[in-house]
């Protein structure tokens, strides 16, 4: 059977064993446990939720095998940028690598010999900065709509994720692949982690001031999920 436990899909097998076992599998991040049969649900959703953390930087770990793999970065490929596709072109780099658009074309300006590795760090860091000004521009116009501030905030690469939210320290980190979808997404898990500064959980409380900010929100999810 499956439990979700705060959007995480969690296999659950109640067998013969002594004690609650945890495994995150590749290569899907499948997180599955086991457990006595007579530990009840909500022990094991409370379990699983102390160990989110852990959880979470295994299943980055063994999806972000998975991505790197058919990644180049080179001639051709596609990349995007605020739901815009260009087509990637390399060129030599005069001085520091680094990547510019001009119409549908992304200009990928590398070092000789760089690897694909040192391109999807030039890629990354072009991300971080242009997604740094679009948080600075939508997260004070969500800030001043639910007059919810969070203490700081934080660009984080991440796979299983857009965002999350430290509610005891009042701190969001935003997921650096928003800088790939375009900007509706970027406020839709602005205002999701500014709205758990105040409600921990997605209950109705959660979904009722999702409701009343973004009204289109579900919609939205949808589809930067299947993206
Ligand atoms: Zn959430």
């Amino acid at each position: 059977m499956y439990i979700v436990i705060d959007g995480l899909k969690v296999e659950i097998q109640k067998k013969k064993v002594k004690n609650i076992n945890l495994a995150v599998l590749s290569p899907e991040g499948t997180v599955r446990i086991s457990a006595p049969k007579r530990v009840s649900d909500e022990y094991i959703s409370d379990f699983v939720r102390s160990k989110m953390g852990w959880i979470q930087k295994q299943r980055d770990k063994i999806l972000k095998k998975a991505i790197i793999v058919n990644r180049e970065y080179v001639t051709g490929e596609k990349i995007y940028l605020f739901g815009e596709e260009y087509t990637l072109q390399t060129l030599p780099a005069t001085g520091k690598a680094r990547v510019t658009i001009n119409g549908n074309t992304a200009y990928l300006e590398t070092k000789n010999g760089s690897t694909a590795a040192d391109r999807e760090k030039t890629v990354n860091e072009w991300y971080r900065q242009l997604l740094k000004e679009q948080i600075r521009k939508y997260l004070p116009k969500w800030e001043k709509i639910t007059g919810l501030h969070p203490t700081e905030w934080q660009i984080k690469n991440m796979k299983t994720r857009w965002g999350t939210c430290n509610t005891v320290s009042g701190k969001i980190w935003l997921n650096l692949q928003l800088a790939k979808k375009p900007f509706v997404c970027l406020e839709y898990v602005i205002l999701h982690e500014l709205t758990h500064l105040r409600i921990r959980n997605h209950g109705k409380d959660f979904i009722e001031a999702m409701n009343h900010y973004m009204p289109e929100w579900q919609a939205i999810k949808e589809k930067m999920n299947e993206f």
